[in-house]
């Protein structure tokens, strides 16, 4: 699982940084959440490729957060994408691509698939899911986690010897979850695997205050990409957009116990971003705040 920060910077962009997109690579699928102006070609100087997107998942409507939408699905109609596209986004999203979609001179080659979603849906796709929970903004926001399924435990070839099973076939049935039996005896999988291991999480905030309902969206996350829009001393002005400070963004981190926070949204007006990390850091150790095309791997926390 790969974290791309596509663009990293708040409101408009900037020489320093674009405007708000991040990217999730699964495999071969790629998620996209937000699209800001100019993310198609953001993604283009990334490793992830914009014509593998499956799904776009849209926090709220605010230009910096979906203006790049019309020109991407443009760029994927002219590269010939055959395969669909699904759009998730609050209510009002399926008015707004219909409209995306009709600009200018452009019939889509493929089928766009768009869908509202409310506080507490969820999308099941192959292998995770994507869950989605009211932000605290001043528009209606999402924010969004993918949660991975959880894997099976780990075969203990050990317990498999003493127990007398012969190594073959017998082996790949217990892993696949079967029960077996050999010499008159039955065997059981959970005699021989260990617990489910959880899958990786990623929860990413869009615009918003501190609240509740991301605290609890984001308990345990592998990464969270929360707003941070100011340092601490402007804090009170940013909460009056509907916004986070950095330090705010670590608190929330810390309650709910994530494994690394990454900063995000960073306004325009800072060129010079140290105060920003300072004030997270000195609340929640493991912070970090990307520079726009920064990728992470996000891996398994038992390895
Ligand atoms: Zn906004």
């Amino acid at each position: 699982m790969r974290a791309v920060f596509v663009g990293t910077g708040g409101s408009w962009p900037s020489p320093e940084r674009n405007v708000m997109a991040f990217a999730l690579g699964m495999g071969r699928e790629v998620l996209l959440f937000d699209c800001g102006e100019g993310t198609q070609r953001q993604l283009m100087r990334s490793s992830v490729s914009f014509m593998r997107i499956s799904k776009i998942f849209v926090s709220h409507f605010h230009g910096d957060h979906f203006l790049g939408i019309p020109g991407l699905i443009q760029s994927m109609a002219l590269n010939d994408r055959k395969e669909p596209l699904e759009i998730y986004g609050p209510a009002g999203t399926e008015e707004l691509v219909q409209t995306l979609t009709r600009l200018g001179y452009f019939t889509p080659t493929y089928e766009v698939r768009v869908k509202d979603m409310q506080s507490g849906d969820e999308v099941k796709c192959d292998g995770y899911s994507v869950r989605c929970m009211d932000a605290s903004h001043n528009v209606p926001t999402l924010a969004f986690a993918v949660e991975e399924e959880p894997r099976p435990g780990k075969f203990s070839l050990e317990k498999a010897k003493e127990l007398g099973i012969p190594a073959g076939p017998l082996y790949s049935k217990l892993q696949a979850g079967e029960t077996v039996t050999h010499a008159g005896k039955t065997f059981t999988p959970d005699m021989v695997m260990g617990p489910p291991r959880r899958g990786r999480k990623v929860v990413y905030t869009g615009d918003t205050k501190p609240c509740a309902e991301i605290e609890e969206l984001a308990a345990g996350a592998d990464l969270l990409v929360h707003d941070a829009t100011s340092a601490a001393d402007l804090e009170e002005k940013a909460n009056a957009y509907g916004h986070s400070s950095s330090r705010q963004a670590a608190e929330l981190a810390a309650k709910a116990k994530v494994r690394t926070l990454a900063l995000v949204h960073i306004s325009p007006r800072y060129e010079e971003t140290g105060q920003l990390l300072k004030d997270a850091k000195d609340v929640f150790p493991n912070v970090i705040l990307p520079k726009d095309l920064d990728e992470l791997e996000i891996r398994l926390a038992d390895g």
